[in-house]
């Protein structure tokens, strides 16, 4: 189990002006942020940060999608954080999400909700690297 978890507040919600509610509520739910970023991703970068979902039918959409706007990229700190950060952002999909997780509050459809957040140790690491250098984590 690792104390660190990678996300990002996609471009629905920083276009709506949903990013500080956000990162309140991460800060709140006792996440403490390492790395910050704003930036926007090319669409060569989104296609290699979801490179894993190549062969799934939305790849297309989700490249695009992800490169429409900008975006914040974090890591985040916390005991258990993966497994944490995944109940805190809820469903993948809004419908079926929690109440009161970030995705129900703030996400509009199962393709654009909001924010990511890595389901694995191993990803969250590969995740964080694509993102930031040494010099960019504390
Ligand atoms: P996550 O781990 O909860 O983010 O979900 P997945 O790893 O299954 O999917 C990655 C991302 O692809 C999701 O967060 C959505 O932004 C997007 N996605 C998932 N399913 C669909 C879909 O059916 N259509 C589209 N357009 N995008 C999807």
């Amino acid at each position: 189990m690792s104390n660190r978890t990678f996300t990002m507040i996609k471009p629905d919600a920083t276009s709506k002006g949903h990013t500080g509610a956000i990162l309140d509520q991460i800060i709140k739910a006792g996440f403490s942020v390492k790395a910050l970023k704003w930036t926007k991703l090319t669409p060569g970068q989104a296609g290699e940060f979801y490179a894993i979902h190549k062969e799934r039918p939305f790849y297309g959409e989700l490249v695009d999608y992800m490169s429409s706007g900008p975006i914040i990229a974090a890591i985040l700190e916390k005991e258990n954080a993966v497994a944490d950060f995944r109940k805190l952002i809820g469903a993948t999909n809004p419908a079926n999400a929690e109440e009161g997780t970030i995705r129900k509050r703030f996400a509009t459809s199962i393709a654009e909700n909001a924010v990511h957040g890595s389901d694995s140790d191993e990803n969250a690491l590969i995740e964080g690297d694509f993102f930031f250098s040494k010099l960019e984590r504390f």
